[in-house]
């Protein structure tokens, strides 16, 4: 960041001094960039950090731009109330687009974001007030104490000082907590779910953030041309928009202003060849997709991580122990499962299955493959809802409760084929669930900006601590899918502690580990439990199972054969027939470390 400092001071100093080399075409062009700039940053916020397949970016750049015209000149406001009108125009509209992100995603969504850019369309190209395809034209000139801003080269400082502190706002929001949680549901909104992230509160600010960027653009660019006609907001420009972020690096907002500043220049060079232009940037956005989908601003990462895999390895050390230990109160019930059952279409995947784990437990979960233990897992973790039976918390009923509700009431899980973020770091991957804000905290983030920086150091420190204990120090900027699959597992576990919850479920931990890696896991899982947590563990591995729990509940064909200590269990008839074939597995002694010996 400091480092950044001065180069961003040389920028803006060279972007103050810029004009004085510019003949008037030439400002006009660089002037029509920057509203395109603001534009990129709107989308890049929204797709490429968020996630969000959004086709109207340019009829949020409409909606600004139209209001603007349409209250000054039919309604006779001034420029400036009408910009701010207007803005508000444009972020209602993101909010409205953002309905269908709540139920569809990727392509679906993208069909109908294009749709809602199309009807815009077809709305001004035909509404009267809208000026039809002539558009609207006569627009006042914004008043500006008394500096005539129908000059390109004055309204050029406008316009990057609105740039500037939209560039700045994008950045930090990025780099803040609530760019992360936006990063992490892009990756995997299911685990981002589970870590307390209000999916979709989120989805809905994305489309809000790009509404607005679209929103400022729009009102800058009516009060530069000062005038609108729809083919500024045509689907082509649209794809114009697509091509500027996908090859600046739609997952970087300086990839995003750079893709955007680039294209204008280069449009305004093709202009007379402009069919041919669409073919060049539909070729160059086809390229990018398959050589370098990180786009231009993704290069240098790229090589880095290059540069950097040649390095010596990383080492993961062993897990410290929480000093601090919350005695179980005796007796409390931790967990209460009541008669849930779950079908799905034929199959009956839980029948009438009640479990009560007590405060301080270890209890495994264990059962043919098939037999409903993931599913039990995603009934209490809230991802599905169960048409029969109850699920309690410490007493509490918690059934049919959000996965972010859960989260926060301290259920925190893992899953049987881990569900990392793949592109945030190790310490962002604990970033996220270490913080435990609620959605509508983000208020801050526009009123109280240094509170959300005093939290963010905050959140830092207890990575790194937890980053420590969790014996994953070296591999802290490492991202999860580099790694073996092992240090993937801690890494999930750690995770999950990062949440501080009251109950961890462990969807096979031990799947894919190997001996060593088994005993260690072993060894955390009960240190978690020593640190007050309590634990169902779902697993395969019975010399770890029997070593390990507490009691062992049995699922067989969705419904639970047999509860009881691990030994008591393991006798039981149906039990030993449900495991048929796997009968030397149930006889296995009960200390895994000979496992590891082995
Ligand atoms: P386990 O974790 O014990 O191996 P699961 O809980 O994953 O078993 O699955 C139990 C049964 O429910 C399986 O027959 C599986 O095919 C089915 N099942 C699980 N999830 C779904 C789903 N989302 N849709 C349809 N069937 C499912
Ligand atoms: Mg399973």
């Amino acid at each position: 960041m400091k480092r950044l400092l001065p180069l961003g001071l040389g920028l803006g100093i060279a972007a103050w001094l810029l004009p004085y080399g510019l003949d008037g075409y030439a400002m006009h062009v660089v002037d029509v960039a920057v509203v395109f700039a603001l534009l990129g940053i709107g989308l890049g916020l929204v797709m490429g950090v968020a996630g969000q397949v959004n086709l109207a970016q340019v009829a949020f750049f409409g909606i600004g731009a139209y209001t603007c015209a349409i209250l000054t000149t039919r309604a006779g406001l001034g420029f400036w109330v009408a910009a701010a009108l207007a803005l508000l125009a444009a972020v209602l509209i993101g909010l409205i687009v953002s309905i269908p992100a709540l139920r569809v995603q990727s392509h679906y969504l993208g069909i109908v974001t294009l749709g809602l850019a199309l009807a815009f369309l077809n709305w001004v190209t035909n509404a009267g007030v809208a000026g039809k395809s002539e558009g609207i034209s006569d627009l006042p000139v914004p008043p500006m104490f008394g500096i005539d801003l129908s000059s390109d080269y004055l309204f050029y400082y406008v316009e990057i000082i609105v740039f500037a502190i939209a560039l700045a706002f994008a950045l930090f929001v990025v780099r803040a907590p609530l760019g992360r949680r936006l990063r992490a549901m892009r990756d995997d909104s299911l685990a981002a779910a589970a870590l307390g992230a209000e999916i979709p509160l989120l989805r809905i600010t994305a489309f809000v953030l790009s509404g607005l960027y679209g929103g400022v653009a729009g009102v800058l660019y009516a009060g530069l041309i000062r005038y609108v006609a729809p083919e500024t907001f045509s689907i082509a420009n649209m794809f114009l928009l697509l091509a500027m972020v996908i090859i600046g690096g739609r997952q970087s907002i300086v990839g995003c202003v750079l893709g955007a500043v680039v294209l204008s220049l280069i449009r305004e060079v093709l202009v007379d060849f402009s069919v041919y232009a669409q073919l060049g940037y539909g070729t160059v956005v086809v390229l990018m997709v398959v050589f370098a989908p990180t786009g231009l601003a993704g290069l240098p990462a790229l090589w880095l991580r290059r540069f950097r895999a040649s390095q010596g390895r990383a080492e993961l050390h062993s897990f410290v122990p929480y000093g601090e230990a919350r005695a179980p109160e005796p007796g409390r019930v931790a967990l209460e499962i009541r008669e849930v059952s779950k079908r799905f279409k034929g199959l009956l995947a839980l029948d009438r299955v009640s479990m009560t784990v007590t405060d301080g437990e270890i209890r495994g979960v264990v059962g043919p493959n098939g037999s409903g233990k993931t599913t039990l897992f995603n009934i209490v973790s809230g991802f599905y809802a169960c048409e029969v039976g109850r699920v309690l918390l410490s007493g509490e009923d918690v059934t049919g409760f959000r996965p972010y509700r859960l989260s926060q009431a301290g259920v925190a899980r893992t899953f049987q084929n881990l569900r990392l973020f793949g592109d945030l770091t190790v310490r962002e991957n604990i970033l996220v669930a270490l913080d435990r804000t609620r959605t509508a905290w983000i208020w801050r983030y526009l009123v109280r900006p240094l509170a959300v920086v005093r939290q963010s150091r905050d959140l830092g420190r207890q990575a790194d601590e937890l980053l420590e204990r969790f014996g994953l120090a070296e591999f802290a900027a490492a991202q999860p899918r580099a790694l073996p699959y092992g240090i993937q597992r801690r890494v999930e576990i750690a995770r999950a502690m990062a949440m501080g919850p009251r109950l961890l479920l462990l969807d096979e931990p031990a799947a894919g580990l190997n001996g060593e890696e088994v005993r260690r896991l072993a060894e955390i899982v009960r240190a978690l439990r020593d640190s007050g947590v309590t634990v169902v563990i779902i697993e395969h591995n019975m010399g770890l199972v029997m070593s390990l729990c507490d009691r062992v509940t049995v699922l067989s064909s969705g419904r639970v054969i047999a509860d009881g200590p691990p030994r008591e269990v393991a006798a039981v008839p149906e039990v030993i027939e449900a495991y048929l074939g796997e009968s030397t597995y149930l006889s296995l002694p009960g200390d895994v470390s000979q496992e590891a010996g082995r």
